[in-house]
C-alpha cells in the first residue's frame, strides 16, 4: 500500500518556517556524510508514528545528498501477536507471555535475518520488531548500528526487556525519545525527539473549502463543535474511555465527538478495538466514528484535525504521541494524558491541558469548549513550542549529527 503524496515538499520550501541557516546547515553536514549509506529498517511502512517520520525524512535526506534507504521487515500475524505483546509488557501492561512466545519471535528473527539485506554503512533499526537484525554484526565489521526505541521502556516486563536487552546491547548506540524512556545500558545512549514535517499532506495549511469537503464526505458538521482522536484502534491508546468521557462533556456541550483510526500494518488488536468502541457509542449522539481509506488519510487527517474545537489525546502509554504534535503544530487547543512523550510536548496550562483521568479528560474539554480565548492563547504556546523543539528539519539535524558522531574516530561526540 503506497501513500498518496500529492505533492512532495522540496527543501528550499522550509525556509519560509526554520530559516535559510537551518536548512545550509543541513546541507553542510550532508556533505560530511558523503560516502556513508544510511538504511533504516522498521515493520511497516503504513501506520503509526516511525512510518508517518520515515515516509518525511527519505525523501529530504535524499534531496540533501544522503544515500539513504528504507527497508521493512516481514513477519506473519502469528509474530506480529507476538510483537504486539512485547509492545504492551515493554509499556509494563500485564499481557500473559509465555515461552513459546520467544520462540515465534526467534524464528520470525531467523527468517528476516535471511531476506533482510544490510546495505547501510549505518543501520537504524526502528523499535523491538527488528531488534533481532543486529546478528548479523558479526558478518559486518564495519556497520554502525544504532537501535532506534519509539517505546517508553523506563518500567517493562522484566522478563521482556532481559530478552530484548541482551540484543540491544549488541547495537553501537540506542536512541530514546526521552530520557525518562531508557533504561541502563552498557552501550552509548543518545537522546532524539521525534517530529514533524510541516510541509506534508498530514500538515501543511488547507483551505477552507477543502476541510468543508471532508466534513461533508464524513457528515460532520460545522454547527457543534467538534472533539476530534486521532489514533491507531489500540487500547492504550484507551479510545472507550475518550467515549466516556466524551459522554459527560455531552451534558454540558452540545458537542460532536470525531474518532480518527486505522490500524498499522504490524498491529493486530485493532479491529477488536474498534468492535469495543462501536459497542460503547450505540444510542450515543453524534459520535462519528472514521476508518478513513489509506490513499486519503493524510489530508483527510490533517483536514480533520484543522476542523477540530479541542483535540483530545486519552492515551493510558505513549511513546512520543505525534498526534499531539500535529494537533500543536495547527493551533489546536489539545487535552492529553500526562503519558510518554506528552508532557515533553505539552506544559499544562500552558501549551495545553494534562488530564489522568477520564472525569479530568471530560472537565479539561469543557474548560477548552466554554472558554475560547483560553483555548487559544494555550494552542498559540503549543504552536510555538512545536515549531522551536519539534520540526523534521531538527530530527534530521540530529540523526545526521548522531551519524557523524559514530565515524568520529575519537570518542563518541557530544550533540
Ligand atoms: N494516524 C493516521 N491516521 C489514523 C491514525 C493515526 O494518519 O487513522 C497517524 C497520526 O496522524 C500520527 C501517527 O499515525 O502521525 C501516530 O503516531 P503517534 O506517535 O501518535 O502514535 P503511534 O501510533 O506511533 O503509537
Amino acid at each position: 500500500m503506497v501513500k498518496n503524496r500529492v505533492q512532495t515538499p522540496r527543501l528550499n520550501d522550509y525556509i519560509s518556517i526554520v530559516g535559510g541557516d537551518t536548512i545550509d546547515e543541513l546541507k553542510h553536514l550532508a556533505l560530511c556524510l558523503k560516502g556513508r549509506k544510511i538504511q533504516h529498517i522498521n515493520s511497516t511502512r503504513v501506520g503509526g508514528g516511525v512510518a508517518e517520520m520515515l515516509t518525511c525524512v527519505i525523501p529530504l535526506m535524499r534531496e540533501l545528498g544522503v544515500d539513504i534507504e528504507w527497508d521493512v521487515i516481514e513477519g506473519d500475524p502469528e509474530f506480529y501477536n507476538v510483537t504486539k505483546k512485547f509492545h504492551n509488557a515493554l509499556h509494563g501492561r500485564a499481557d500473559v507471555i509465555v515461552d513459546r512466545d520467544f520462540d515465534i519471535y526467534l524464528e520470525t528473527a531467523k527468517k528476516y535475518n535471511k531476506h533482510t539485506e544490510i546495505k547501510g554503512d549505518i543501520v537504524f533499526v526502528h523499535d523491538p520488531q527488528p531488534i533481532a537484525l543486529i546478528q548479523n554484526k558479526r558478518k559486518m565489521k564495519t556497520t554502525k548500528w544504532v537501535w532506534r526505541c519509539h517505546v517508553d521502556v523506563s518500567s517493562p516486563n522484566e522478563r521482556v526487556w532481559d530478552f530484548l536487552a541482551a540484543f540491544v546491547e549488541g547495537y553501537d548506540a540506542s536512541i530514546f525519545s526521552s530520557p525518562k524512556f531508557t533504561r541502563p545500558l552498557k552501550t552509548p545512549q543518545f537522546l532524539i525527539c521525534p517530529a514533524i514535517d510541516p510541509l506534508s499532506d498530514k500538515n501543511k495549511p488547507l483551505s477552507y473549502q477543502k476541510i468543508n469537503k471532508v466534513l461533508s464526505k464524513y457528515g460532520i458538521s460545522r454547527d457543534k463543535p467538534i472533539v476530534t482522536q486521532v489514533s491507531r484502534y489500540d487500547y492504550l491508546k484507551d479510545p472507550v474511555g475518550v467515549v466516556e468521557a466524551f459522554k459527560l462533556v455531552k451534558k454540558y456541550v452540545d458537542a460532536q465527538l470525531v474518532l480518527v483510526g486505522n490500524s498499522a500494518a504490524d498491529d493486530p488488536e485493532g479491529e477488536k478495538v474498534l468492535k469495543e468502541v462501536k459497542q460503547k457509542t450505540k444510542g450515543v449522539k453524534d459520535v462519528h466514528i472514521l476508518l478513513i481509506p489509506p490513499e486519503y488519510n493524510d489530508i483527510e487527517v490533517n483536514a480533520l484535525q484543522r476542523a477540530s474545537s479541542v483535540i483530545i489525546q486519552k492515551s493510558l502509554k505513549e511513546g512520543f504521541a505525534l498526534t499531539v504534535t500535529e494537533a500543536l503544530w495547527k493551533d489546536k487547543p489539545v487535552v492529553a494524558s500526562a503519558v510518554g512523550g506528552i508532557p515533553l510536548q505539552i506544559k499544562n496550562m500552558y501549551s495545553g491541558l494534562l488530564c489522568h483521568c477520564i472525569e479530568g479528560a471530560a472537565l479539561k474539554m469543557r474548560q477548552f469548549l466554554h472558554n475560547p480565548d483560553f483555548a487559544k492563547r494555550l494552542a498559540r504556546n503549543g504552536k510555538i513550542h512545536i515549531k522551536r523543539n519539534f520540526l523534521i528539519t531538527r530530527l534530521i539535524r540530529e540523526h545526521m549529527l548522531l551519524a557523524l558522531s559514530l565515524f568520529h574516530k575519537g570518542d563518541i561526540i557530544s550533540l
